[in-house]
């Protein structure tokens, strides 16, 4: 069993739309279904998404790192995907989670002002960038809870069925029937 970790940049293939609970949709679908996934594998990492690009940060089993990025390849949601960083690492970093997501950020401006950059354009990063972005990543605090996606899965509880209109009146017409019998019957005897 080796860990390993892996940094990518990509592009986003789809038209940002507004945002919704602090994420773009697209986004946010994309992070549901990896922290399903990645809790299944025991991967951790992070996400960030700005100026319509992809910075993704992923640790755990080779195996595992190396089927989710075949998945992430295929996807047509972005393109030009390109490897940062892929090698072995001693330990994990990114403990208890399967996909952070931070959102564009006071961080992200501050690192982007520091390297002169005058948009979030990861694929041209040089590796101290690379490691600086994975530490915001690491570092960054999800306190704020713009992200609800970040609450636990909840299971659909059954809701109480209601009775349909045709099934109340129905109930209605038997219960006065019953009645009216109950009372000619207590009328004969
Ligand atoms: P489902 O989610 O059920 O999807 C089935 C198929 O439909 C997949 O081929 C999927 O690519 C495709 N699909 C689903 N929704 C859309 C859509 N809106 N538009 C186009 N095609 C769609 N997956 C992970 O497991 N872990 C990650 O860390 C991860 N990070 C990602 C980061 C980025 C930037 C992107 C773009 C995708 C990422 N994904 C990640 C998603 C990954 O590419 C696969 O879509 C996903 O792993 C498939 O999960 P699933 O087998 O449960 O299938």
């Amino acid at each position: 069993m080796s860990l390993i970790r892996l940094a990518y940049a990509s592009e986003a293939t789809f038209a940002a739309k507004p945002l919704e609970k602090g994420v773009e949709p697209h986004v946010a679908r994309i992070l549901l279904v990896s922290r399903r996934n990645n809790g299944k594998v025991g991967l951790v990492g992070g996400l960030y998404y700005g100026d319509n690009r992809f910075f993704q940060y992923l640790e755990g089993e080779e195996e595992a790192v190396r089927d989710t990025y075949q998945r992430i390849l295929q996807d047509p949601r972005h393109r030009n995907v390109r490897t940062l960083i892929e090698e072995p690492v001693a330990e994990r970093s990114f403990t208890n989670w399967s996909m952070k997501y931070v959102p564009a950020s006071a961080d992200v401006q501050a690192f982007l002002q520091k390297h002169h950059l005058p948009e979030f354009d990861p694929m041209a990063f040089d590796s101290t960038q690379c490691e600086e972005m994975i530490d915001l990543i690491r570092r960054s605090s999800q306190d704020q809870k713009l992200v609800n996606y970040d609450e636990p899965v909840r299971i659909a509880t059954p809701t109480p069925q209601t009775l349909s209109p045709g099934l109340k009146a129905g109930l209605v017409v038997a219960a006065v029937g019953l009645v009216v019998a109950l009372a000619v019957s207590a009328t004969l005897l």
